[in-house]
């Protein structure tokens, strides 16, 4: 038989367990250790952890499951005594290798939980040889470990409230963010004054007092319910929504363009005009050659939409939020991007709008209002020469330009 220590460390389970024999079970395949609290960590109350009197034997052995060894399944088996906590009342005795109330040993627990951080709940539960329910179950003990040792409520000062929508925007979800962590501390179902009080109600008076900031969608509901609870916080909008508004209106702007152009004739300038929504929409560094292409062409086709574009950009920048393209979907209408020319290596054609921020003043003290929320690196691309863009070419009016009255000339237009 291996040495005690090397079943200990097999088993997860450190110097509180004691191990007494480690067996086959022929009957379920599996590997059994048979085990017992040290004596200084016996007869502690399951839930406070308190020495407490023994009140009686429970209901006899039984068994935790514990992780695989290999391909073999395990178990630990004890004696589950019942204390009287004077507390809890009668109560199963605390045992160091398991979370109380749990069929499975911590590290079970713990290796189930961080699963499902990262792959989905059936496959957890295929994995691991366990129910789909019990996986749930998991995840509540573990979560409510973790907050017993670590309150995310704690030190709250600027959060963000949010709302997304799932079962294809039918249901909703709240969620409160901490800006200062970049983590998510709430989220409930709902999207209504009582959920979002909910969530208040949880934080507390006190630690509501200390909220200086909450951003938002500009939702007056929200607001409303804000100010009830936090006099003390400053409510502002959410630069994410901020920059999807503005995207919106650069997108009226294009359409409008393009209806005029439709309705005067210019068949070709209208779909020239109406191929370049990906090119308005994505960050300037992310242009494929085709969409920079474009771009330079509404720089001299179309000066009013190519004021509205960078009025959108120099917003984007000063609010330091990336543009919502990823978030919105195409309607039928649009056009597909094109696949496979993505991050191809022509040279840069525009003046990058990002670059702005290497003339922008020093970022505001910590305990400024500006939040600056983490954001995704930026995909790394090979060093190219840039070739700088003459601003665009003011024209007689807004819509039309030299090769468009051309075009509605021979069209006969105007
Ligand atoms: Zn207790």
């Amino acid at each position: 038989m291996l040495g005690i220590n090397v079943w200990r460390r097999m088993l997860g389970v450190d110097r509180a367990t004691v191990i007494e024999s480690v067996d086959i079970d022929e009957e379920t395949d599996a590997v059994v250790a048979q085990v017992r609290p040290r004596r200084d960590s016996k007869r502690r109350c399951g839930r406070c952890g308190v020495r407490a009197p023994l009140y009686d034997r429970g209901e006899g052995r039984r068994r935790w499951r514990g992780l695989d060894l290999g391909t073999v399944m395990c178990f630990l088996e004890s004696d589950a005594p019942r204390v009287s906590c004077p507390e809890h009342g009668p109560i199963v005795a605390q045992v160091p290798w398991a979370r109380h109330g749990a069929g499975h040993t911590r590290e079970f627990d713990d290796q189930a939980a961080w699963l499902v951080t990262h792959t989905p709940k059936t496959a957890v539960s295929e994995l691991m040889r366990i129910a789909w329910r019990t996986v749930g179950s998991i995840i509540a003990r573990v979560v409510a470990d973790g907050r017993a040792a670590h309150d995310p409520f704690d030190g709250l000062r600027r959060i963000g409230i949010d709302e997304i929508s799932y079962k294809k925007g039918h249901r909703y979800l709240m969620v409160v963010v901490d800006h200062d962590t970049g983590r998510l501390v709430w989220a409930a179902p709902g999207r209504d004054k009582k959920t979002l009080r909910s969530f208040f109600d949880l934080l507390g008076t006190n630690r509501c007092r200390k909220v200086r900031l909450v951003s938002a969608d500009a939702a007056e509901w929200i607001a409303d319910v804000v100010r009830e609870r936090c006099p003390g916080a400053t409510v502002c909008t959410d630069g994410f929504h901020v920059v999807g508004w503005a995207t919106d209106a650069l997108d009226e702007v294009r359409r409008d363009v393009w209806n005029t152009a439709r309705r005067q004739g210019m068949r070709t300038y209208a779909k020239e005009i109406k191929g370049c929504r990906y090119a308005l929409w994505k960050n300037p560094e992310d242009l494929t050659e085709r969409q920079e292409a474009k771009l330079a062409w509404i720089s001299a086709a179309n000066t009013r939409l190519y004021r509205a574009y960078l009025l959108k950009e120099q917003l984007r920048v000063a609010i330091g939020k990336e543009p919502h393209h990823g978030v919105r979907r195409a309607g039928a209408e649009d056009p597909q991007e094109p696949p496979g020319d993505r991050g191809s290596d022509a040279p840069q054609a525009l003046q990058r709008a990002h670059r702005v921020h290497e003339h922008e003043d020093p970022r505001p003290a910590p305990d400024g209002l500006r939040v600056q929320e983490a954001r995704a690196p930026r995909r790394p691309r090979p060093a190219r020469s840039r070739r700088l863009l003459p601003p665009a070419t003011r024209t007689g009016s807004g819509l039309m330009d030299p090769r468009m009255r051309q075009e509605s000339r021979n069209c006969g237009a105007r």
